[in-house]
C-alpha cells in the first residue's frame, strides 16, 4: 500500500526536535512505500499564533531536504492545506455529526462549563444540554443562541484500538472527556479538525506524540459515526532531556534552529534524530536521508523514550563535518572565520587543519582564536622531555629558524617544514627540538590544531616571522 502521511504542525515559531522527528517519521513512512507526504499547518489555535512561523516550517523541512508532495505552498487534491481556510467544511461536518448523534449542541457558557469542570476537580463535566432533543436544540441556533458543538460519548466499556508501536490499547470510554469539537467562534478544536482532515486526505497512517494515545478512543469514535474507516496509528514515545525531563520549549531546550546556531549540521541534526527512538537492526548509524528512505520500518520504533544525547549528537557532526567536501567544508567555516578573524590570513590552509578535528562548526572560535590573538604564555610551555626541548634549545632554536624562513620564497606547509627540518638538520638538531619550539612560539598553546608548519602557512611569513622574533 502506499502511505498518505501528514506533518501537522502548529505555527508556533518554533521548531522543536520532537516535532521535527514526528515529521522525519511521517515522511519516511511515506517514502519508503512510494507514497506521499502531506503538509498541514494546523492554525486554528489563533491565540498561539505567531507571526512568519510558517516560514519556520517550511525553511527547516527544505534544509534537511524533507520536500512535501502536498501542503499550503504547493497545493494538491486535497486543500485548502491551512486549517484556518477550512473553517466551512469544519462546520458542515460538525453538524453532521449531531445529525449522526456522535456530537450535540451545548449552550452552556464557557464559565459554566469551566465551572463545573473545576467545582469537580476536572472530573468530566456532564452537559446539562445532552438532555436536550436534537429539535429543540436546532431551534436555539437557529434563533441565534451561541452554541458550541460538544462531543457525545454515550459508549460503556472499552474502547480498543490497535498501534503499530505500542500494539493494542484499551481505554474506558468512561474515562474519555466529552470535548469541544466546534466552538462558538465557529473554529473547530484539534480534537475535530484532525479527524475531518486526516479523513478528507485519504492519510493512511497518523504518526504523533504518544500524549495522544489516550484521546484516540474519541477520535475513533469521530470516524465510527460517519462510518469512515480510521488511520493506522503510529505514536512515537517522547523525547527527554533525562529520565524525568521531556525536551521542551519551556525548558530552554534545543529547537532544530538552536542546534544549527550552535554549529551543527542539518544533515547531522536529522541523522541523529532518526536514531532518537527507531532502530534500524544493524550497526549502522550514519544514514543520508535517502539511506534512511530505503531502510526505514516503522516496526522497529522503540516504545520507551529516548534520551536526547548532545555527546552522541556531537560526535555524529563530527563525522559529518569530517566527510564534507573540503570546498563545503571551507565555506561554512568561513562564516565562522568572519565573526573572530580581522587578521589576514590563509583561511584555506586553516580550513584544512581543522576540517578534521573539530566537532561543530563553532568549536573553530575557540580552536582558532590563537591566529587572531596570541595568547600570554610562559617559557615553560617550551620545556617538553619528549622533544627533547627546553627553554633555551627553544630560543637557540628559534633563533636558527628565523633567517631561514626568512630566506624562504614559497610559503607552503611542504616548503616551511623542509626549511625547518633542514635547520635541524645543518645544526644537529632533533626535528622536534626545533618544530616543537616554533609551533608553541606561534600559538602559545599546549596542544594545538596541526603542527608548525601548517600553522605558519595559516598565518603567513610576516606574522609568523613576527610572532617567532617576539619568542626569541
Ligand atoms: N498540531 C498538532 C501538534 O503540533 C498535530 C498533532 C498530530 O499530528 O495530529 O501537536
Amino acid at each position: 500500500m502506499k502511505a498518505r502521511t501528514r506533518f501537522a504542525p502548529s505555527p508556533t515559531g518554533y521548531m522543536h526536535i520532537g516535532n521535527l522527528r514526528t515529521a522525519l517519521y511521517e515522511y519516511l513512512i511515506a517514502k519508503a512505500s512510494g507514497g506521499d507526504f502531506i503538509l498541514r499547518i494546523e492554525d486554528t489555535d489563533q491565540k498561539r499564533y505567531v507571526e512568519g512561523a510558517t516560514d519556520i516550517i517550511y525553511n527547516t523541512l527544505k534544509t534537511v531536504g524533507m520536500n512535501w508532495d502536498e501542503g499550503p505552498d504547493i497545493g494538491g487534491n486535497y486543500g485548502p492545506y491551512i486549517q484556518s481556510e477550512r473553517l466551512p467544511l469544519y462546520q458542515e461536518y460538525a453538524h453532521k455529526l449531531v445529525e449522526l448523534g456522535g456530537a450535540h449542541y451545548c449552550f452552556c457558557s464557557k464559565s459554566e462549563a469551566d465551572e463545573q469542570k473545576d467545582e469537580e476537580m476536572n472530573i468530566k463535566f456532564k452537559d446539562p444540554c445532552l438532555h436536550l432533543s436534537l429539535e429543540e436544540a436546532k431551534k436555539r441556533v437557529a434563533a441565534g443562541e451561541p452554541y458550541v458543538v460538544r462531543q457525545t460519548i454515550n459508549k460503556k466499556g472499552k474502547a480498543t484500538f490497535n498501534d503499530v508501536v505500542y500494539g493494542d490499547i484499551e481505554i474506558d470510554y468512561d474515562e474519555l472527556d466529552e470535548g469541544v469539537l466546534l466552538k462558538s467562534d465557529g473554529f473547530p478544536t484539534y480534537n475535530f479538525a484532525n479527524v475531518i482532515d486526516d479523513h478528507l486526505m485519504h492519510i493512511t497512517h497518523v504518526v504523533r506524540g504518544n500524549e495522544y494515545i489516550s484521546s484516540t478512543p474519541k477520535y475513533n469514535l469521530i470516524y465510527e459515526a460517519f462510518g469512515w474507516t480510521p488511520p493506522i496509528y503510529v505514536h512515537v514515545a517522547q523525547v527527554m532531556k533525562d529520565a524525568q525531563h521531556k525536551l521542551s520549549k519551556r525548558n530552554g531546550d534545543a529547537s532544530f534552529q538552536d542546534l544549527v546556531a550552535k554549529g551543527y549540521l542539518p544533515e547531522a541534526i536529522l541523522n541523529y534524530i532518526a536514531l532518537l527512538g527507531w532502530n534500524p537492526g544493524t550497526e549502522q548509524e550514519i544514514f543520508s536521508l535517502k539511506e534512511l528512505e530505503q531502510t526505514f520500518d516503522e516496526k522497529r520504533l522503540n516504545k520507551s523514550p529516548a534520551i536526547f544525547d548532545i555527546t552522541k549528537l556531537k560526535w555524529m557532526n563530527g563525522c559529518y563535518i569530517r566527510a564534507l567536501p573540503f570546498e563545503e567544508f571551507h565555506k561554512l567555516a568561513d562564516k565562522e572565520y568572519d565573526t573572530f578573524l580581522t587578521r589576514e590570513v590563509n583561511r584555506k590552509e586553516l580550513s584544512k587543519v581543522l576540517q578534521p578535528r573539530i566537532e561543530t562548526l563553532k568549536d573553530i572560535a575557540t580552536i582558532a582564536a590563537f591566529i587572531e590573538t596570541l595568547p600570554a604564555y610562559s617559557d615553560e610551555l617550551f620545556i617538553n622531555k619528549k622533544m627533547k626541548t627546553d627553554a633555551e634549545i627553544a630560543k637557540k632554536s628559534i633563533a636558527l629558524a628565523i633567517p631561514a624562513l626568512e630566506g624562504l620564497n614559497e610559503w607552503t606547509n611542504e616548503s616551511i617544514f623542509e626549511c625547518l627540518k633542514a635547520v635541524a638538520v645543518e645544526n644537529g638538531l632533533k626535528n622536534g627540538q626545533v618544530l616543537y619550539p616554533v609551533r608553541i612560539a606561534l600559538t602559545g598553546l599546549e596542544t594545538t590544531p596541526g603542527g608548525a608548519s601548517e600553522i605558519a602557512a595559516v598565518l603567513g611569513k610576516q606574522e609568523t616571522l613576527t610572532r617567532l622574533k617576539q619568542a626569541a
